[in-house]
């Protein structure tokens, strides 16, 4: 059983502008991610990344934009030794389909929760937007709401030891 941090992307981990990040050149790491997600790896979490992207759907951007975005994203965090684990992406949209993933809907986090036998009682999901803690809450996952484009290391965990 490990300890897994969820986090949002958008308005979490990088900056989210009020429209979707539609290519790498609009993606920017927050203040405070880096050394946040360091500190957590140091307490034994791995770090999950659970992101809508119904941009895909919508036709916004491609599916390659996206996982150039996240190819980006990966290197960042290895390059820092954060215990990046893996990211879960929802491609759909109501405009086209339904579907299981998109949160509020938990398949993503049930699926990694599956994959990695996470420690429901030990982890957490941070989120800018309701219904990620939502998507954590049906799986028994607690949440921690921040604002949009909020300084990570301003989050005081009571559970975490530092
Ligand atoms: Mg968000
Ligand atoms: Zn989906």
């Amino acid at each position: 059983m490990r300890k897994v941090a969820f986090l949002d992307r958008d308005g979490v981990i990088n900056h989210d502008p009020g429209d979707y990040t539609c290519s790498l050149q609009e993606f920017t790491i927050l203040p405070g991610v880096i050394e946040t997600l360091k500190k957590w790896t140091s307490e034994g979490y791995g770090i999950v990344v659970i992101t809508n992207q119904g941009g895909i759907a919508k036709g916004r951007y491609s599916l390659e934009d996206f996982l150039e975005i996240d190819r980006y994203m990966r290197s960042a965090f290895i390059d820092a030794g954060i215990d990046y684990i893996e990211t879960y992406f929802c491609p759909h949209h109501e405009v086209s389909s339904r579907c299981l993933c998109r949160k509020p809907g938990s398949a993503m986090i049930e699926k990694a929760v599956a994959r990695h036998a996470v420690d429901i009682e030990a982890s957490f999901m941070v989120g800018d937007k309701m219904r990620d803690l939502q998507a954590a809450a049906a799986v028994g996952i607690r949440g921690l709401k921040i604002d949009v484009n909020q300084d990570l290391r301003s989050l005081r965990l009571p559970f975490l030891k530092a």
